[in-house]
């Protein structure tokens, strides 16, 4: 008899995994579609030895020391800060945009002073922010919006920015100094020997059992547990009966190249141009020396594994549905990105995890499954 069956070995499945087994001494079966752990931050060594994220970039960054030092127990860290360019009007410029963005664009030598003022000078007045539209011209003005920003988000998201919520534009600043970090957390870093070696770490515990290639579904009538945690998306677990939550998803082209660096900076991002968003150059990431590079590319699409929840007003209100299921649902805990339907990084659900965990095991008695 297993105390959990855990649904899903990304972050939020391997911290519970986790905690469970060595703080509660649970034990725990956790399965997973997919023929490996880690999740969507699951990385590899490819064929020609390089280190690859085979679902896109992973960057690690997070303001809480908390889920950093909790990471910290299973990983050393590579400091790593993550720079990004985009591709605009035929130049490479800093993306957040910032003072070295406007002048380069614009021929300009402005300071930051005076770039404040220009940006100002171009910003719409807004007396409510909304939309992802509304984040970016009530900070930088129409022209910079239609460079920087609608194109690329009608690519990945399919809609225009008016419809999205803010909340997804305005997770890239507007900076008027000469930064050009993509993030500013506190912690920045990667995990010195990737994120499955990490997973690995987590996960290796005698109350732990791996199953993948597996579907929860195909065992759980089989397998005996008490509770669940689950981390797959929560329309699937309630078979749609709402309807589907949209998520987005993306097909990554990824590539090997005979030469030793291929782009001027980690992520080149192309608002404009393409059918694809950004291209990464993995060796940036994890600093591994090795001949060759390998790059990958991200095209946006709707149908395919769902990588991203769409936040806007219709989604959220179809998600409220689920999550009341979800709530009424007997020895079932729904945590992660699919699960919340919540656009988290990996700092945000390892947290999200950690606080799942201590609230199971504050619990004074024990629920069985009914
Ligand atoms: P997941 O990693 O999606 O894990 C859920 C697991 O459940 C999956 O492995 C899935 O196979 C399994 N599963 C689903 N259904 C079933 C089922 N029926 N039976 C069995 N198993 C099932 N975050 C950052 O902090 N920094 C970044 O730079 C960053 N870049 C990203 C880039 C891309 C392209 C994407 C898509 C995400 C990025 N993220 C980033 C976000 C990060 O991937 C997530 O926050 C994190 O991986 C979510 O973990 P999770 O455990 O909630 O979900
Ligand atoms: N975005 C954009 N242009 C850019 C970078 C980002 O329009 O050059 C918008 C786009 O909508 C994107 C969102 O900002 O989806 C968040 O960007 P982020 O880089 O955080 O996306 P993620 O890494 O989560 O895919």
């Amino acid at each position: 008899m297993f105390d959990y069956l855990i649904v899903g070995a990304g972050f939020a499945g391997s911290v519970l995994a986790e905690r469970l087994a060595t703080q509660q001494n649970k034990k725990v079966l956790i399965v997973d579609t997919r023929n490996h752990i880690g999740g969507n931050a699951y990385d590899h060594y490819n064929e020609d030895g390089i280190l690859v994220h085979k679902y896109g970039p992973h960057i690690f960054h997070t303001n809480s020391r908390d889920v950093f030092e909790y990471l910290s127990l299973f990983t050393e860290w590579r400091r790593y800060e993550h720079r990004v360019l985009a591709s605009v009007d035929g130049q490479l410029v800093p993306i957040p945009i910032n003072l070295d963005t406007i002048n380069k664009l614009y021929g300009l030598k402005l300071t930051a002073f005076e770039v404040e003022e220009f940006l100002a000078s171009l910003a719409e007045t807004k007396d409510y922010i909304r939309t992802s539209e509304d984040v970016v011209v009530s900070k930088v003005g129409r022209e910079l919006y239609e460079k920087f920003f609608r194109n690329y988000t009608r690519k990945q998201w399919g809609v225009d920015p008016s419809e999205l919520d803010k909340s997804v534009t305005a997770r890239v600043p507007t900076r008027t100094n000469r930064d050009d970090r993509y993030f500013t957390d506190t912690y920045q870093a990667m995990p010195l020997h990737g994120y499955t070696r990490m997973f690995e770490q987590m996960l290796a515990h005698p109350n732990i059992k791996i199953m993948l290639n597996t579907d929860y579904r195909e065992i759980q009538d089989v397998i005996p547990y008490k509770e669940m945690i689950y981390t797959g998306p929560v329309d699937g677990f309630f078979d749609y009966c709402y309807g589907k939550l949209p998520y987005r998803s993306l097909e990554f082209k990824h590539e090997t190249l005979n030469e030793e660096v291929h782009q001027p900076q980690a992520v080149i991002n192309y608002p404009n141009e393409h059918l694809y968003t950004r291209v990464t150059e993995f060796k940036y990431l994890t600093g591994q020396e090795h001949l060759k590079t390998s790059i990958v590319y991200e095209y946006p699409q709707a149908e395919g594994d769902p990588y991203y929840p769409v936040p806007r007003p219709e989604n959220a209100e179809l998600y409220k549905q689920y999550k009341a299921l979800a709530d009424a649902e007997p020895g079932v805990h729904f945590v992660g990105r699919l699960a919340t339907y919540k656009y988290y990084n990996m700092d945000q659900v390892v947290a999200q995890a950690l606080a799942l965990h201590a609230q199971l095991s504050n619990r004074s008695s024990w629920h069985p499954r009914e």
